[in-house]
């Protein structure tokens, strides 16, 4: 199983980092092994001060008749070390320290079939920090909707059924500190409910 990861696809999010707006999808890949159990707990990394929560729609892939296609879809969180990051991107170098730590990835447990939505609906999601709202979008504010993302990531790798695809964060991201809650939700549906804790030991 691939996890597809897709960065600035929110152009308000694109700016609060002082990125331009990309005329191509950015993506990055994270390993299964950075997936948090479900439930949680979201667990610091000793070597940054600085993770910041990304809400994302994830999508899953299915793959029929040698055409993928987005079939699922839930939220999840990309969480970044923004200081790692940051040090990485001013040297040319790539994200994964970054993106692909143990422990960067949730996915909600809920998966919606695309299906069970009219053409056209928006697909809203929310999350809230410690109980207050820090992030919210829908799908309709991508700049790369999923089915563009799946026909250029499938330029370069083939998705295969199971595959994930992270869809990029709305505006709002900020740093998480040991103590906090994060409270996910999908079409005004609490999907996960999360504690995060310290770093277990410094690296
Ligand atoms: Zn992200």
């Amino acid at each position: 199983m691939k996890i597809i990861c897709i960065g600035r696809n929110y152009g308000e999010h694109a700016k609060e980092l002082g990125n331009e707006q990309p005329d191509e999808p950015v993506v990055f890949l994270k390993p299964t092994s950075a997936l948090i159990p479900l439930g949680g707990p979201i667990v610091l990394p000793g070597f940054s001060n600085d993770v910041h929560h990304e809400i994302e729609l994830v999508y899953s892939v299915r793959r029929h008749n040698g055409r993928a296609q987005a079939d699922k879809v839930t939220i999840g969180l990309d969480l970044t070390a923004r200081d790692v990051q940051q040090a990485l991107k001013a040297k040319g170098l790539p994200w994964e320290k970054a993106k692909a730590y143990d422990g960067s990835a949730y996915v909600g447990e809920a998966f919606t079939a695309l299906d069970s939505f009219p053409p056209g609906h928006h697909i809203d999601f929310m999350l809230k920090k410690n109980g207050h709202v820090v992030q919210s979008g829908h799908n309709g504010q991508m700049i790369f909707d999923v089915a563009t993302l799946i026909a250029h990531v499938e330029r370069y790798m083939q998705l295969e059924t199971g595959d994930l695809i992270f869809t990029g964060t709305p505006a709002g991201v900020g740093p998480l500190q040991a103590g906090d809650r994060l409270e996910g939700f999908l079409l005004g549906d609490l999907v996960f409910d999360l504690e995060v804790k310290g770093a277990a030991t410094p690296r």
